[in-house]
């Protein structure tokens, strides 16, 4: 999507005369982009009146950075669409909270339940699960084997059928249990249903709930409209996430999901563990619908903040897609030295929300600084290494009392290598403009 974007603005840029001709026929291309990203045909529609109705033909005919201008444009649009304007509900750590799932069959409900319950675990909170989904056979014994696993209590049973009944029963245990967040998973069916929806309305009304989230898979393409649009029919959904964003999903299918359900994204889903779940942020999310399509604020920003003879050989390793333990420890001087953390480093998508939180640039400095003492501590060939299983348990031990830290940290930092490299090798084989390329003319 990102090449057909740019190569829309570009052959723009080719033409000498900038009317009003040359730039529908790039609008429609990238409208055509758009649709094939799964975006909704309506809400394609509207951006591209938007679009045109920012990008002031004069200025483009003055011949300043229209791709720049085009691109913003598109950007903007894009997040715009992915903002409803509210917040969702959020739940209060030690105040019972009520969260209800909904989605169809297979969307990844029952996954997401947990990784929702896990990720809040992980942050002091006391999660539980309650099992709705009297439907599917087998459904109680996944939720409760997920629980398991994440050691979070769980509620259901294999043989009463009314899913009503359950979710209040549910509610009811862990409300005395003094739990903070009660999730209510439900069932789906293949196929949108009128009882399908009744269950979810009946369930929503005994457990009143305070925020109901809907799960939608990401491949479901265009028809992420219909299929929001039905449950928030039936229920008061507030909330969306998106699940499977690790396979060949294109994304677009979001924007459909917040433009139905007036609610925003929270998470998105990206794999099959329990932890491969990440606070959905629109900016970046739009990047890489985009496919990493805001160069333009990217490249800006590794012209602005990166020292100009080290610049062709950060593009060349980001395109190459590897990242070694050495890249990284440059990258981390690089944000050192640089002054304002992370400015190039933010500018990647997932880099900023966990590596470096606004607002604990203390914090997060220490913390590199820390890991840089750490890689210190090892030998040219694990700095230089693509093999994620060269770092054995002896090596890891090794450098830990090399650079006088625990193991536990060293460990710590081969995750947040491990995170950090899943993101730079998304960037793999991408065409990197030049600096020329950028400010045309
Ligand atoms: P439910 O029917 O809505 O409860 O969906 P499940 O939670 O049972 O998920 C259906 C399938 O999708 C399972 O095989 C999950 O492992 C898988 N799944 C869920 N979320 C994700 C995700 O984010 N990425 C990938 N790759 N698979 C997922
Ligand atoms: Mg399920």
């Amino acid at each position: 999507l990102g090449g057909r974007i740019s190569r829309a603005i570009q052959q723009m840029s080719d033409a000498t005369i900038i009317d009003e001709k040359v730039l529908n026929e790039c609008l429609n291309e990238i409208t055509r982009a758009l649709l094939s990203a799964d975006v909704q045909f309506q809400l394609v529609r509207d951006m591209q009146k938007n679009i045109k109705a920012i990008v002031n033909l004069e200025d483009l005919a003055a011949g300043h950075n229209k791709r720049k201008i085009i691109q913003r444009a598109i950007f903007n649009e894009l997040c715009k669409m992915l903002d409803p304007g509210k917040p969702s509900f959020t739940p209060k750590k030690g105040k019972p909270s009520i969260i209800m799932f909904v989605g169809l069959q297979g969307s990844g409900k029952t996954t997401t339940c947990t990784k929702y319950a896990y990720y809040h675990q992980k942050k002091g909170w006391k999660p539980a699960l309650v099992c709705a989904d009297t439907f599917r056979a087998g459904a109680f014994d996944q939720l409760k084997q997920n629980a398991t696993k994440a050691k979070i209590p769980f509620y259901g049973s294999y043989t009463e059928s009314d899913p009503v009944k359950i979710a209040v029963e549910g509610v009811e245990t862990f409300k005395k249990e003094n739990c903070d967040l009660i999730i209510v998973d439900t069932s789906g069916r293949h196929k949108q249903e009128a009882s399908l929806f009744e269950e979810m309305r009946q369930v929503s009304e005994a457990t009143k709930p305070d925020l109901v989230i809907f799960v939608m898979d990401s491949s479901i393409g265009q028809a992420a409209f219909d299929q929001a649009q039905a449950f928030k029919q039936s229920v008061p959904v507030g909330a969306v996430i998106v699940t499977k964003m690790d396979g060949h999903a294109k994304g677009g299918g979001a924007l459909s999901a917040v433009a139905a359900t007036k609610s925003p994204v929270i998470f998105i889903g990206t794999g099959e563990h329990m932890d491969e779940f990440e606070v959905f942020d629109v900016k970046p999310f739009v990047s890489r619908l985009l496919g990493m399509g805001d160069w333009t604020g990217f490249m800006d920003k590794i012209h602005e903040v990166v020292p100009m003879d080290q610049q062709p050989e950060l593009l060349q390793k980001l395109s190459e897609g590897n990242f070694t333990l050495r890249i990284m420890y440059e990258q981390f001087q690089n944000i050192l030295k640089m002054g304002p953390i992370g400015q190039v480093f933010s500018m990647l998508p997932g880099f900023s929300q966990e590596l470096m939180p606004k607002g604990r640039e203390k914090e997060s400095q220490a913390k590199i600084k820390r890991y840089m003492t750490m890689m210190d501590s090892m030998t040219n060939e694990e700095l230089d290494s693509t093999n994620p299983k060269l770092m054995n348990e002896s090596r890891i031990m090794r450098i830990a009392r090399g650079s006088g830290r625990q193991v536990r940290e060293v460990m710590e930092m081969m995750e947040e290598y491990k995170r950090l490299a899943k993101i730079w090798s998304k960037m793999k084989g991408l065409k990197i403009p030049t600096r020329g390329d950028m400010n045309m003319r």
